[in-house]
C-alpha cells in the first residue's frame, strides 16, 4: 500500500533538511528522500567559511550536524532517486524507479551542479586550487593570481569579484569576445588587475603533489600552447539546475530553474520549490537554508488549509 505523508521533500542538501525541520517541527508527517547521500553539494566542499556560528567547519561534518538536527522531530529519511511527479486531485504522487509516495504537498530541493571542463586535472585539483564558486573560495586567494575560465555572466561578474581580493586575475574565453551583460563587462574591463586571453581553451590543470600551479591553454587559431601560472582557477561554464524530473509540471523558465514566489511556492498549488534548484540571485548554504525555513513555514500553513 503506498504510504501517504503531509509533505515530502525531494533532496536533503542543506535547502531540504531545513524545510524538513521546521515542518516536521510543525508536527507534519514528513518524508526525505535523497538519491544520494545526505549534504548534497556541501559533502564536495572541503571548508566551509561563510556559514555564521563556525569560524570554518569541515562540509561533511556541516551536512552530518544538519541532518542530526533536521531528523529530531521526526521525519523519515530514505533513499530514492524520484523519476517523476504527478498530481491526483489535490494529492501529489512521487514516483521513484521502484516505489510510489503520495503526500498532501512536495517540496523540491534537488539542487544544481556546476558543468565541469572535461580536462585532465580538473577531477584532481578539486578543492585543491580548482572552484567553481568565488564567493564560496575566493578568500582562499588572498593577493594570490587565479584564473577564470568562461565568458558569460557568471565568469565575468566573479572575475570582478576576486579581482578585489586577489593580486591578478586571468580571464580565459575561447571566443574574442564576452557572452556577459554591457554592465558586468564594463565593471570587469575597468579593473587594472583584470586581464583576458581570447580565443583560448584550457588543456590541462597543472599542479604539483599538493596543489594547483596554473593551467596550459591552447589559442584556438594558432595551436600555441602556454602555460599560465596561478594557484586558483575558478570555472564558470555553466551550472545546470537539477530539474529533469520536474519538467512536466510546468513550473521552469526556459533556462530550468523553478519559480516561484516569496513563499517559496510554485504555480501548482501543493508543490514548493527551496535552495540551488529555483530562480534566485545567489546559491549558497545560507541562502538554501534561508528558502528552506520559509517553505517549512508555508508548507504547514498550506497542508492546515486542506484539511
Ligand atoms: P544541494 O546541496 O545540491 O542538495 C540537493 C540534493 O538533492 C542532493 O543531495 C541530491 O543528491 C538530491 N537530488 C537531486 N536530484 C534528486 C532526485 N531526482 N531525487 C532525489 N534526490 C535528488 N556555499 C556556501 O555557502 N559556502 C561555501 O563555501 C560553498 N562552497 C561550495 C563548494 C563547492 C565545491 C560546491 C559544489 C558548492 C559550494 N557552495 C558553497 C554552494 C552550496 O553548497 C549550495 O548552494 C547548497 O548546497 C545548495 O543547497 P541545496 O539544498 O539547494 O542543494
Amino acid at each position: 500500500m503506498t504510504k501517504k505523508y503531509d509533505v515530502i521533500v525531494i533532496g536533503a542538501g542543506p535547502a531540504g533538511m531545513t524545510a524538513a525541520l521546521y515542518a516536521s517541527r510543525a508536527e507534519l508527517s514528513v518524508l526525505m528522500l535523497d538519491r544520494g547521500v545526505f549534504g548534497g553539494q556541501m559533502n564536495n566542499t572541503a571548508e566551509i567559511e561563510n556559514y555564521p556560528g563556525f569560524k570554518s567547519i569541515l562540509g561533511p561534518d556541516l551536512s552530518q550536524a544538519m541532518y542530526d538536527s533536521s531528523t529530531q522531530f521526526g521525519v523519515e529519511y530514505a533513499y530514492g532517486e524520484v523519476t517523476g511527479i504527478t498530481t491526483d486531485g489535490a494529492t501529489k504522487l512521487v514516483n521513484t524507479a521502484d516505489q510510489q509516495y503520495e503526500a498532501v504537498a512536495v517540496i523540491l530541493a534537488a539542487g544544481a551542479e556546476y558543468r565541469k571542463l572535461g580536462v585532465p586535472g580538473e577531477e584532481e585539483f578539486g578543492g585543491r586550487g580548482v572552484s567553481y564558486c568565488a564567493v564560496c573560495d575566493g578568500a582562499f586567494f588572498k593577493q594570490e593570481d587565479v584564473i577564470v575560465v568562461g565568458g558569460g555572466d557568471s565568469a565575468v561578474q566573479e572575475a570582478t569579484y576576486l579581482s578585489n581580493i586577489a593580486n591578478q586575475v586571468t580571464v580565459v574565453h575561447r571566443r574574442d569576445q564576452l557572452r556577459a551583460q554591457p554592465i558586468l563587462q564594463q565593471q570587469a574591463f575597468s579593473k587594472d588587475n583584470i586581464n583576458f586571453v581570447w580565443n583560448s581553451t584550457v588543456q590541462h590543470i597543472d599542479g604539483d603533489d599538493k596543489k594547483v600551479t596554473g593551467v596550459t591553454i591552447k589559442n584556438q587559431q594558432t595551436n600555441e600552447e602556454q602555460q599560465l601560472a596561478a594557484s586558483g582557477v575558478f570555472i564558470y561554464v555553466g551550472i545546470l539546475p537539477l530539474t529533469t524530473a520536474f519538467q512536466q509540471l510546468g513550473i521552469t523558465d526556459d533556462q530550468g530553474w523553478i519559480e516561484t514566489n516569496e513563499q517559496m511556492a510554485t504555480k501548482v498549488p501543493g508543490i514548493f520549490a527551496v535552495g540551488d534548484v529555483r530562480h534566485k540571485p545567489l546559491r549558497q548554504i545560507t541562502t538554501a537554508v534561508g528558502d528552506g525555513g520559509i517553505a517549512g513555514q508555508a508548507v504547514f500553513d498550506y497542508v492546515e488549509a486542506q484539511k
